[in-house]
């Protein structure tokens, strides 16, 4: 299996570097399935779109093994494969990508900016999606053995637990599918899980209980991760009989759900107490953001679905949004200029 395959990557070394100068007609911030939707469809509409896509394109998905219910692929379809072929899609309609962070912007006026470094992009609507990144449990010893043994991206860094005892944390879908997945390196994965029952979906759980190299440990807390260059164990808790317990394992990998990226955008936009964007609950404008012309899709402000279709869709409803507030903007602009000329 191939985790390698690269996407189609611009910033620097792209021949055509985004004109800073030019006023936009959208701006979309985020190349996940959400924000690549959004640019196959302003693109097809002609709306020229920058994609401001990040050092690290294509969300989450690129850490993703096999994803099976994406509509279209019978046999499933790698993530990165998956995410590659968005990108080529976005790319073929005329979408112009700049593979750099976004580092500031400001969203008040009617000319929404967008600063990359010094550079600064302007556009009459933004489109957010910058998808939500992974959470840790917040251990001291967690974060000094990161990259060492701890790990929250098992298509990253499975492969190097060939033959060794690891264990995943959580008890949703991502734990089971992570899980799963690492039992073609691992020689024995304990999945540990804080409650005694998973939120996970049944036929996710059964695929790991029906796995011979899964262990369920429930009931049970991670209290500390031992080891001084690289991990040797885990101490658990368990949070029905107070018993501790070491467990030795090589590997932790966490899945335990995410935090959406908005720190861009605090005190810009109204967000929720989890930090997701708050879009409209106007069904003919769904992804509008408590600032107009600004629209969010995807991950960043939805704290529930979140499914690679889910943020397709919604990144196809944010394209759409925005088609119809610039044709409206639009038409104010020509009723302001010939109620003008008939004064
Ligand atoms: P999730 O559904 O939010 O599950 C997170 C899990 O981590 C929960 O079981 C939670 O426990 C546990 N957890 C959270 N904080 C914890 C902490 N501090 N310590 C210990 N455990 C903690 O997240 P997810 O699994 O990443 O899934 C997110 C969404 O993506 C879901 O909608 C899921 O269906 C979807 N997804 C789908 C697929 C697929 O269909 N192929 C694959 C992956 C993800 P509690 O249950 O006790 O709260």
């Amino acid at each position: 299996m191939d985790f390698q395959l690269s996407m189609p990557k611009s910033g620097d070394d792209h021949e055509n570097k985004p004109n800073p100068d030019e006023i936009r007609e959208v701006i979309i911030i985020g190349a996940g399935p959400a924000g690549l939707t959004a640019a196959i469809y302003t693109a097809r509409a002609h709306l020229n779109p920058l994609m401001i896509e990040g050092y690290f394109s294509g969300g989450q998905l690129m850490d993703t093994t096999e994803v099976e219910n994406y509509p279209g692929f019978r046999n499933g379809i790698m993530g990165p494969d998956l995410m590659a072929e968005m990108h080529a899609q976005a790319e073929r309609f005329g979408t112009e990508f700049l593979a750099k962070d976004v580092t500031k912007v400001d969203l008040s006026g009617d000319i929404k900016k967008v600063w990359v470094e010094d550079d600064l992009f302007q556009a009459k609507t933004v489109i957010i999606s910058t998808g939500a990144t992974a959470n840790y449990l917040g251990l001291e010893n967690e974060k000094r053995l990161l990259g060492r043994g701890v790990s929250a991206c098992a298509t990253c860094d499975g492969f190097f637990f060939q033959d060794k005892e690891i264990c995943v944390i959580g008890g949703g879908d991502s734990a089971m599918e992570e899980a799963t997945f690492l039992t073609k390196f691992a020689s024995k994965v304990y999945l540990i899980h804080r409650r005694d029952q998973f939120r996970a979906s049944k036929i996710m759980v059964k695929k790991a209980a029906d796995n011979p190299k899964i262990e369920f440990i429930m009931d049970t807390v991670v209290e500390d991760v031992l080891g001084e260059d690289a991990v040797t164990g885990v101490r658990l808790k368990n949070v029905k009989t107070g018993e501790v317990t070491d467990l030795p394992v090589e590997g932790m990998f966490l899945a335990i759900g995410h935090t959406p990226a908005t720190k861009l955008f605090v005190g810009q936009l109204e967000m929720n107490d989890k930090g997701y964007i708050v879009t409209s609950t106007d069904k003919h404008n769904i992804t509008a953001t408590s600032v107009p012309g600004v629209f969010a899709c995807g991950d960043v402000q939805d704290d529930h679905y979140q499914q690679a279709i889910t943020a397709a869709g919604s990144g196809c409803q944010a394209a759409l949004d925005v088609e119809h507030f610039l044709e409206s903007q639009a038409m104010d602009v020509e009723t302001e200029s010939s109620m003008a000329a008939a004064a």
